[in-house]
């Protein structure tokens, strides 16, 4: 195994215990901890890859993926991320993560140095390290008050051996979205160097502030140093379907693709029928996604705006809010364990996502509204009975 333990990102035992303790005696739990869309799949998906599979989509295809699929998601390269696309540089894969993971096998060679934010989405490290193991991983931290980038930090740790940088808008854990100013800094600090943007842009359509989402591959300087990651799971509650995709500068792509030929053939090709469908749905779907989570949102900062002992930067897009607990007076784990076992709500501890947060806590806004009310409603009873503790 390549990987070494202190990377895996992982709750306590005893939060996980009692999580499954729970399970076992069919006690009620409250789930903020989702990192899923509460939606089913739509139908229309559904449908499509039924029809594919009678349609006899079952055997070997082409490696890139289905062209019908790469064409439309070059159009929505355009219309969302204002990419200029060829669907030759694009490829299909079993996930965002696998094609986070083929990129950085095609990009690293031995003694690279890659920039990696804090905090991040918990595959980050161990999938640089699986992609090449003598690779030095410099971190920075987000800033703490409003989650922007911390340009400077990131400019001290370029070297002539960085090769590539992670970055993730909307953000996991946060809910941050790129500003104009990090998006034109991000470009500053690459420019004219031989680094590699890898732009995680999972929760691309996730967006209920109304702030527009910034590409990085949509800046001049950009372009063509940007590997463009997204997929299917989140915008079209697709998370068990297993496909996503990535576009890369063509002289990058031909090379990821071969890896992804070896590893996975290709994407299950009934799959990419069904995601070519959830490209033709009407924006009202993702539409009223927004809605649901914006109603989330806005609820977890008005009830936390009366916390004394918690601070919230209010997300902008993605699933999730990051809530400062500092002013608890205990970490983020022990936060999580006494908030299941004392009030039945899960949420996911900040430490999983690095271990400089843990003086936070991880709120997924992706529950339906009814629960994430009750959800919140107890998170900040639990709130107010640590402070009349203190
Ligand atoms: N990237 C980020 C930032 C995520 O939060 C997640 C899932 O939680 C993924 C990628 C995984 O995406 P997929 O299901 O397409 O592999």
């Amino acid at each position: 195994m390549k990987i070494r333990p202190e990377l895996m990102n992982i709750v306590s035992l005893e939060f996980s215990s009692l999580a499954k303790q729970k399970v076992k005696n069919a006690e009620r739990i409250i789930s903020l901890g989702l990192g899923e869309p509460g939606f089913p799949t739509p139908l229309p998906i559904i449908e499509a890859t039924h029809k594919a599979m009678l349609d006899g989509f079952t055997r070997y295809s082409i490696a890139p993926g289905l062209l019908e699929l790469r064409e439309k998601i070059a159009s929505k390269l355009d219309r969302d991320n204002n990419i200029v696309a060829n669907p030759e540089d694009i490829i299909v894969t079993p996930g965002a993560k696998q094609a986070l993971s083929l990129a950085l096998t095609a990009i690293l060679r031995p003694g690279d140095e890659v920039l990696n934010i804090f905090p991040c989405f918990v595959s980050y490290v161990p999938q640089i390290v699986m992609a090449e193991p003598d690779v030095v991983i410099r971190t920075v931290d987000l800033q703490r008050k409003d989650f922007s980038l911390d340009v400077a930090a990131l400019r001290e740790l370029i070297s002539e051996r960085t090769r590539a940088i992670v970055v993730n808008f909307p953000h996991n854990p946060t809910g941050r979205m790129l500003s104009q100013s990090d998006w034109n800094a991000l470009a500053d600090l690459v420019d004219e160097k031989d680094i590699y943007v890898l732009s995680d842009e999972i929760y691309d359509r996730l967006n209920f502030s109304g702030q527009k989402h910034l590409s990085p591959a949509s800046h001049e300087a950009l372009k063509h140093k940007t590997v463009t990651i997204n997929g299917f799971s989140k915008a079209f509650s697709m998370t068990g379907w297993r496909i996503g995709y990535l576009h890369a500068p063509a002289h990058l792509s031909r090379t990821i693709c071969q890896i992804h030929q070896h590893l996975n053939t290709h994407t299950a090709t009934f799959i990419q029928k069904g995601a070519s469908a959830a490209l033709d749905l009407p924006e009202s779907y993702v539409e009223s996604q927004n809605i649901r989570l914006r109603t989330n949102a806005d609820l977890l900062v008005a009830m936390l705006e009366a916390c004394d002992n918690a601070y919230l930067y209010a997300p902008q897009g993605g699933l999730f809010a990051f809530v400062d607990i500092s002013r608890t007076g205990i970490d983020s784990d022990t936060f999580a364990t006494r908030l299941l076992a004392e009030k039945g709500v899960a949420l996911t501890p900040g430490k999983v996502f690095g271990e400089a947060w843990d003086s936070h806590i991880r709120v997924s806004l992706a529950p339906d509204c009814d629960s994430f009310a009750e959800g919140t409603k107890l998170l900040v009873e639990f709130l107010g009975e640590l402070e009349s503790q203190r």
